[in-house]
Formats: C-alpha cells, sequence, structure tokens
C-alpha cells in the first residue's frame, strides 16, 4: 500500500486528508504532521487577536478529522523535506518516508526586512500570536489605568490589506472593552492604520472602497493612507510621508503587512521565492511529480494576469481538493485535467454586523454582506470539519 504524508493541517492539507479518506480509504496509508494539535481558521485570527471571540471558537481537534484506520497523526515541526531520500525530517520523532508528499505548511508574517518589524511589532499568524495580541492589549490597558499615559491607548495596524482593515474592525468592536479596562470612555482609544499605498482594497471597485472607507470614518480610524513604514522602534513607527519621515508613538502595534510561504520550502531546495513554489499545472513541484505543493507554500499561476493567483483559505481548500482527486485517480492509473481556479469572489468582515466584497461579479455590502460572510465560514468548516465543528464553532449569531 503507498504512503502519503501529508504537511500541515491547515485549510489545504486538512482538506485534502478528509477527501482522501473519503475517496479511497482502502488506497493509502497516510501520515498526518503538524505542529499543533489542532486545526485553526486562520482567516478569524483577528477575532483572537482583538478579543471578540477566544481562540476555542476558531480551532478543533485534528483527531476529529483524523480516521485513525487509515491516517496516522504526529504532533511535530517539520525541519526539512529531502525529495531524493523521499523522507521527512521531523524535529521529535524519526523521519517520515512517503511515497507521495502532500506539502500544505501554510505562512508566516513577512516583514520585508523592516528594521524592527519582528523585534518591535506583535505579528498575527496563528493561535499563540493572536492570543499575545490580546494579552498585550489588555495589558496597555492597565497601564494607562496606572500611568495615565496615551501611548496604551492607542493600537496600530500596520498595512490595510484585507487582513488589517479585518482586524480594524474587530479592534473597534472590542473599543468597549478595553475602555472599560483603562477606566475611559471608548473614544478615548485611538485605533490607526498605517498603509503604504494612496488607496485601499484596490481589487474592489469604488462602491465597496467607499463603503469600507465611510465605516472606519464613522468609527474614528485613523486611516494613514500613503505612508510607508520604514522601521519599528519600541512603542513606535517611524513612516515616510512624502519626504517627510514622522513616528507615531503608540504601546500596541500589529503587523499585518502581507504573508510569505513557510522557511521549510527554502531549506529543503524548492526553486522558491517567499516561500512560495511556483507549481505544475498538477499542483506538484517541477522536477517532483511525487509532491504536491498546495496553500500558502504554493504559486498557482492565473493564466489571464500572468501572475500567481493570491494566497486565500479558498483556493487553498480547492487545492486540498484538487490533490486529492489527482492522486486517487492516478493510483487507479486515470488522468485528471490540470487545476483550475474560478475565483467565487471574497468578502472582508469589518466587525460582527459589517462585511463587503463580491460574490461572484456581484458587490455586497453591510449587513447582508455580514450574513453571507458568516456563510461562508460555516460552510468551510462544515466541508472539512464535518457536522459536529459547525454546530460547535459554526456562526448563527446571525441576528445581531
Ligand atoms: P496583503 O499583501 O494583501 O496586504 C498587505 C498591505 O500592507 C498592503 O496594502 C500593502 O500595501 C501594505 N504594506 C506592505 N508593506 C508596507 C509598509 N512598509 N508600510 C505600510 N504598508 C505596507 O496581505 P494580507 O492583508 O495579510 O492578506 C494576505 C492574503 O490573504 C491576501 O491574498 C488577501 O486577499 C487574503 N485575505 C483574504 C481575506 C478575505 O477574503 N476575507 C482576509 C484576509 C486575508
Amino acid at each position: 500500500m503507498k504512503e502519503v504524508a501529508i504537511l500541515g493541517a491547515g485549510y489545504a492539507g486538512l482538506r485534502a486528508l478528509h477527501e482522501l479518506q473519503k475517496k479511497a480509504a482502502g488506497e493509502f496509508r497516510i501520515t498526518l504532521v503538524d505542529r499543533n494539535a489542532y486545526h485553526y481558521e486562520a482567516t478569524d485570527l483577528h477575532e483572537v487577536a482583538a478579543g471578540t471571540q477566544p481562540k476555542e471558537k476558531i480551532t478543533y481537534d485534528i483527531k476529529d478529522v483524523v480516521n485513525p484506520k487509515v491516517t496516522t497523526f504526529i504532533q511535530d515541526e517539520v525541519v526539512k523535506i529531502n525529495p531524493d531520500t523521499k523522507e521527512v525530517e521531523l524535529k521529535n520523532n524519526k523521519p517520515v518516508r512517503y511515497d507521495y508528499l502532500i506539502i500544505g505548511l501554510g505562512f508566516r508574517s513577512e516583514t520585508f526586512g523592516i528594521p524592527g518589524a519582528e523585534e518591535n511589532a506583535l505579528e498575527m499568524v496563528n493561535i499563540d500570536s493572536a492570543v499575545k495580541i490580546y494579552e498585550h492589549i489588555q495589558d496597555a490597558m492597565a497601564k494607562y489605568k496606572e500611568t495615565k499615559d496615551k501611548k496604551y491607548l492607542k493600537l496600530v495596524v500596520c498595512g490595510a490589506g484585507f487582513t488589517g482593515i479585518e482586524l480594524v474592525g474587530s479592534l473597534v468592536e472590542a473599543k468597549k472593552g478595553y475602555a472599560k479596562l483603562a477606566g475611559v470612555t471608548p473614544d478615548e482609544i485611538e485605533i490607526y492604520c498605517v498603509e503604504a499605498a494612496p488607496t485601499i482594497l484596490p481589487m474592489f471597485n469604488d462602491e465597496l472602497t467607499n463603503y469600507c472607507l465611510k465605516q472606519l470614518d464613522k468609527w474614528n480610524v485613523h486611516l494613514m493612507t500613503g505612508c510607508a513604514i520604514k522601521g519599528i522602534k519600541p512603542e513606535h513607527v517611524v513612516y515616510a510621508n512624502g519626504d517627510v519621515e514622522k513616528e507615531l508613538e503608540a504601546a500596541t502595534i500589529i503587523w499585518t503587512t502581507g504573508v510569505s510561504g513557510s522557511f521549510v520550502m527554502g531549506e529543503s531546495g524548492f526553486d522558491e521565492r517567499r516561500g512560495r513554489v511556483v507549481v505544475n499545472e498538477d499542483l506538484t513541484a517541477p522536477g517532483h511529480d511525487d509532491i504536491y505543493i498546495i496553500g500558502d507554500v504554493a504559486a498557482v499561476m492565473d493564466k489571464e494576469s500572468n501572475r500567481p493567483y493570491p494566497t486565500t483559505a479558498q483556493i487553498a481548500l480547492k487545492m486540498g481538493e484538487y490533490t486529492a482527486k489527482h492522486l486517487v485517480n492516478r493510483i487507479k492509473g486515470q488522468s485528471t485535467p490540470g487545476f483550475v481556479f474560478k475565483s467565487a469572489g471574497s468578502v472582508a468582515s469589518i466587525g460582527n454586523t459589517h462585511a463587503f466584497g463580491m460574490v461572484g461579479k456581484t458587490g455586497v455590502k453591510g449587513y447582508p454582506a455580514s450574513f453571507i460572510k458568516k456563510m461562508i465560514m460555516n460552510k468551510s468548516l462544515y466541508e472539512t470539519g464535518g457536522v459536529k465543528e459547525v454546530m460547535a464553532k459554526g456562526r448563527f449569531d446571525l441576528y445581531h
């Protein structure tokens, strides 16, 4: 029986596992490796970081997806992949041998080498770092109570991409709670979002962008576009506005300027850029048809734009599904057409009851968009985690 190793239980890896177990339980022995015992919904990390949801709401046990008759789960850190010996080196366990490998090792924060960003800004890439952000904010509020220093009431989000905007929305929603901790009114908590580009959300039309801008304005968010961050000093964001370099003092600085794929890709000798490998049409690695690379460590070229598709949960899930199908067909000696991605659109939430985005070719905004966003989240939970996870972690607070 063929050995399949799946590295990473994020959206891509776990969906591949789910589909492989369903489609071909008798064909493979599977080993799944992840550093955590739980899967987390990476798209919802901002809620844990802001403290609007507990971490339990966006995580579930990997074992809930694993069929122990087919799959062995190893909780460990992947150090390196050796394509020549077909082995995966782990930090604490003996190497895992494979006939087919599925790499879905996910993303890390990208600082673009900006000085001090790693040391002095808080990253938001996993459950631990999101929890740390919330603890940091709570701590800052307590410090304000002691010192009355206004820097403790200031929160800066670096980067106004989808992640930054969604985080800002959750911070706004959590303001009341922060104010209580600090003994101030919610208006005294100041939220900044610093963005290098002159405008935000270039993928959306004016109507949607204006909706977002209007909401941010209504909530008194200081959106600083055209401000490229040059460095982060302790409790200070250094940015350039035109030719002028300025500093913004704040006790809480959160880094959301973009992501890269796992360091393991470079460590393992793959031809990568920022941790992403341009894959073949069947999602295999160039020169290694026994290795599939999926999710945020993969770059799939969009033939229309001649650029890689953006890394999203949506494409990661589709890649996971495709890989399982491809592998099953392969074992049966059948061919599979190349991976084709058709985006279903993207919807960004700003807080629990506001959202905006595109569903197919239709723009949506406001409460209906928020409803759609929750349905998208529930669908994704159901398709990988099943009824149990959607009942426990689904979003049914639709009439907020
Ligand atoms: P991103 O790359 O999309 O956005 C990062 C932002 O930071 C950009 O606007 C960029 O101009 C800005 N930036 C970069 N360097 C800067 C600097 N030095 N100073 C100031 N600003 C700087 O990254 P992201 O928001 O983390 O998103 C990553 C991927 O995940 C994207 O493909 C995104 O579409 C996807 N995503 C989707 C959703 C959703 O569908 N709801 C939510 C979150 C993320």
